[in-house]
């Protein structure tokens, strides 16, 4: 049942924002073409992936599909599309996201976490703010992405119940890459991806893993809330 207040003038059904489900993938595909391709992302099923999520649905603002970082509740914030999409492209496994084994920590609103459900990719996001965690559950549900699981705890230790993992993405900033997330990388051509610096400025660093052997990348500048931890800074 809809409510007759969400019906548009037009007759198509409008979401909570008075704008239809039309208009919102307009606004997906102008971001995916202003954004994503015009700053050089080519992967196909990234570029459907950032098309498909409503990420209207994971923050609160009248231009969710804005070309900027927005903020979260608990003082927290959600990267701009072209970073999270930044950071899929450069955590990407060899043989792609479908049923990879990927750790993400910090779930934040949940959007990057849906981004790698869409992908394939069997998801666990940690969260260290547990009404975080708790709204991050919701809004996954809401947008269909029941798969994923949440864990509330410090994602500086990882989360090695569901190691080794294809891929590892940290969405927040620490001084140096944890050693418990680079033991639970997959030896088998792992990949992580994470904000290394100061509590100020960061450089986005790719890490990956061939059996002992640890290579390392710095990929572009960035600047990310901090990763509060045992491996992280202090809060
Ligand atoms: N990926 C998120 C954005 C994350 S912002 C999104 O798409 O919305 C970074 C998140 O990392 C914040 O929510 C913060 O609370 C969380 N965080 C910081 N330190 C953490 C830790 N040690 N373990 C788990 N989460 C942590």
């Amino acid at each position: 049942m809809v409510a007759p207040d969400r019906i548009a003038e037009s007759g198509r059904v409008s979401g909570p924002h008075g704008v239809s489900e039309e208009d919102w993938a307009a606004a997906r595909n102008r971001m995916v073409i202003d954004q994503l391709e015009r700053r050089g992302l080519r992967d196909e099923e990234l570029l459907r992936a950032f098309r498909t999520v409503p990420r209207h649905l994971f923050v609160e603002s009248d231009d969710p599909y804005g070309d900027r970082a927005l903020a979260i509740p608990s003082g927290q914030t959600i990267s701009q599309p072209y970073v999270v999409a930044a950071m899929a492209a450069a955590a990407r496994p060899e043989d792609g996201y479908r049923g990879a084994r990927v750790l993400e920590v910090g779930t934040g609103s949940g959007y990057s976490a849906a981004i790698l459900a869409e992908l394939g990719a069997e998801v666990t996001t940690m969260e260290r703010h547990p009404s975080l965690g708790a709204e991050g559950v919701d809004r996954l549900r809401r947008a269909g992405y029941d798969g994923v699981s949440v864990v509330v705890g410090d994602g500086s230790l990882g989360w090695p119940d569901g190691a080794p993992y294809d891929a590892i993405i940290v969405t927040a900033a620490g001084p140096s890459v944890p050693k418990p997330l680079l033991e639970q990388l997959s030896p088998e051509a792992g990949r992580l991806v994470m904000p290394v610096g100061t509590r100020e400025q960061q450089w986005l660093t790719l890490v990956q893993r061939h059996g002992s052997a640890f290579t390392r990348r710095e990929v572009e500048p960035v600047v990310f809330v901090p990763l509060v931890g045992e491996h992280g800074f202090e809060a």
